[in-house]
């Protein structure tokens, strides 16, 4: 394929900014676009946001200009850009993606880093995440808090093996089970400071307001949930807590802003004490609850 087959005017880095914007702005709007074409940049060249910023009369090599024809190509047919790249940049952490895992969400980066932050000053030894999917949560939790043990689960094997790779990767040495979290987990040793978990939690009569995106590219297993009972892992997660958290532990749920009231109700029925925090759009998106 040459440059006249792939539509891009030439190989100089200005046609190529500018055909991304032509093809994708009355999509995704142009600060997305420019968003995408950082990522992309980064991930197949390298560059900076100021070596892009700086070098808009450069050419680039006909193999590369063939790998943002296909970007282009995925973009137009919503394939997510971390898809497309491989991975997402979590709380600081190169995360591997693909179709088995949640792409890692900026509303759970932003609970991690209030856990983090919350958490600094007291001396976590045990942290365990339910329903890990990629691991990004555990990776960043251990970058957090060297010393503390940590122990992640997810009834996936396909995902498990991402989140061991990403787990390798990140130099975090996380303990991994696989079990399904609706069936309790056995093997937990002991008690744990923090227990974090961001669960399934869209209800199938969610499906019609979500992206294509999401609906295409993200597993339903780790989205979705019965429309009569919806809170079946939280059910599921409290119970695991009753049992595993220390006395002056803190579990943390990412939750469904439709069901804030639902699922803080649960956690005080099993004897919580619940609170709930809105994420930076405004949304109900996490609780935090002690005994
Ligand atoms: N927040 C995710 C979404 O909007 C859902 C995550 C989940 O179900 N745990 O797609």
């Amino acid at each position: 394929m040459n440059t006249r087959n792939l539509r891009f005017r030439s190989n100089r880095v200005r046609d190529i900014v500018s055909l991304f914007h032509e093809e994708l702005d009355s999509m995704y709007g142009s600060g997305e676009v420019g968003v995408f074409l950082d990522m992309l940049f980064e991930a197949f060249l390298g560059w900076d946001k100021v070596r892009l910023l700086t070098s808009k009369e450069q050419t680039i090599d006909q193999s590369d200009l063939l790998r943002f024809h296909w970007a282009l190509e995925d973009l137009k047919q919503h394939r997510p850009i971390q898809h497309i790249i491989g991975y997402s940049d979590f709380c600081g952490c190169h995360i591997k993606v693909s179709p088995d895992v949640l792409i890692p969400r900026p509303e759970t980066e932003e609970i991690v880093n209030w856990v983090i932050t919350h958490l600094s000053s007291i001396n976590i030894h045990h942290c365990l995440d339910l329903c890990t999917g990629s691991g990004c949560i555990p990776i960043a939790l251990k970058k957090a808090f060297p010393t503390a043990e940590v122990t992640a689960v997810d009834i996936s094997p396909a995902a498990l093996e991402i989140a061991l790779e990403n787990a390798k990767n990140n130099g975090a040495d996380i303990r991994f089970m696989q079990t399904d979290v609706l069936n309790g987990v056995d093997g937990l040793s002991g008690s744990y400071g923090l227990i974090v978990s961001n669960p399934p939690y869209v209800m199938e009569k969610e499906r019609a307001q979500m992206q294509r995106n999401v609906l295409d590219y993200d597993p339903a297993l780790a989205l979705f949930v019965p429309d009569d009972d919806p809170l079946r892992f939280y059910k599921a997660i409290a119970n695991i807590a009753k049992e595993h958290l220390t006395e002056d532990g803190l579990l943390v749920v990412e939750i469904n802003e439709a069901l804030a009231e639902e699922t803080s109700a649960l956690l005080k029925f099993y004897g919580f004490l619940p609170k709930v925090y809105t994420d930076f759009r405004g949304k109900a998106r996490w609780i935090s609850a002690t005994r």
